[in-house]
């Protein structure tokens, strides 16, 4: 019988501790919010953010910058962010304008704000299993994993999906656990062998944005699946699994939506709380 990793459940639990860790602090956490443009779904993720953190006493400063923004000046914005002694976190929500090179961006933020972890010292850190602060969605995928209490040693997981923000930095987490780790991507579709590395996997992580890639029957019996794909079809939300067939096979899967999303919020809010601890025990 194949559970449901509901993502609701683990983010309750990171934000239930989350509530203690921000009492205890001298000042409220600040997080500061840049949207360039107003892509309907970014501004609907704000909304969800905006929420949590309230409902956490965290404070959420968002800014909304013109879409003819160029890099040079959202960058500006970002260095004005890094000098602001009130803001704790910053994040550059995406999508962003073809025109400005997300991880350029990233990189002008201060480590010690960059609470999705996409600063190149961050990733660095991640690199060497030393990381504070990792990339919110990948953390989240571990997140979930480990909610199953499955030890990943020796496990084969596969991941689809090659990106700075999730199949990247995953790879190094999972391989922190000594799972054996493939990432697959498009030239392994287009080599055509996309299905003979789903069909290996313990673990699956997708993470494309391509509804119906990854065919149920290409699901092994008992394996995880985690699908991070979000995809709107008919006005409703889809991943990137067949999720009606996978179900037959996995053992743990995640719903889309109310898998990975909820609980890449949680993380988001937990790397705030864990960078205003950093930078208050600073100051002192
Ligand atoms: P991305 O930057 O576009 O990366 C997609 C990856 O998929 C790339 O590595 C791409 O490879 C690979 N790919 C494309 N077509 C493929 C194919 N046919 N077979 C195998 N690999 C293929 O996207 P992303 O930002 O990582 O996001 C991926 C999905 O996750 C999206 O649907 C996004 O909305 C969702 N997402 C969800 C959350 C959450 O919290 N739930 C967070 C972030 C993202 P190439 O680059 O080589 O083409």
């Amino acid at each position: 019988m194949v559970k449901l990793l509901e993502g609701k459940f683990v983010a309750d639990q990171i934000k239930e501790k989350l509530k203690t860790s921000v009492r205890s602090l001298k000042q409220a956490p600040v997080l500061a919010s840049i949207l360039v443009g107003d892509d309907s779904s970014a501004l609907s993720y704000v909304k969800t953010q905006e929420k949590i953190a309230s409902s956490l006493g965290i404070q959420y400063k968002f800014h909304q910058l013109p879409k003819s923004i160029c890099e040079d000046e959202l960058i500006d914005f970002v260095l004005k962010l890094n000098a602001d002694a009130d803001v704790n976190g910053i994040i550059v929500q995406l999508p962003l304008p073809k025109s400005i090179d997300y991880m350029r961006v990233c990189e002008f933020i201060m480590p010690s704000k960059d609470v999705e972890g996409m600063h190149p010292t961050n990733i660095g850190k991640v690199l060497f299993g030393r990381a504070r602060i990792a990339a919110c969605t990948a953390n989240a995928v571990m997140e979930l994993l480990n909610s199953t209490g499955i030890d990943l040693y020796g496990k084969e997981a596969v991941i689809v999906g090659h990106s700075e923000i999730v199949g990247k930095p995953l790879a190094m987490l999972l391989l922190e656990k000594f799972a054996t780790v493939t990432v697959c991507h498009i030239a392994t579709s287009k080599a055509g062998k996309l299905q003979k590395h789903v069909e290996e996997a313990e673990v699956l992580v997708v993470a494309v944005g391509q509804p119906g890639l990854i065919k149920g029957e290409w699901i092994k019996e008992g394996a995880i699946v985690v699908d991070v794909g979000i995809n709107c079809v008919d006005n409703k939300i889809v991943g990137d699994v067949e999720f009606q067939s996978a179900q037959k096979r996995a053992a743990y899967i995640t719903p889309v939506p109310g898998g990975v999303g909820p609980v890449t919020v949680a993380i988001l809010m937990r790397n705030l709380v864990e960078a205003t601890h950093a930078q208050q025990s600073r100051r002192q």
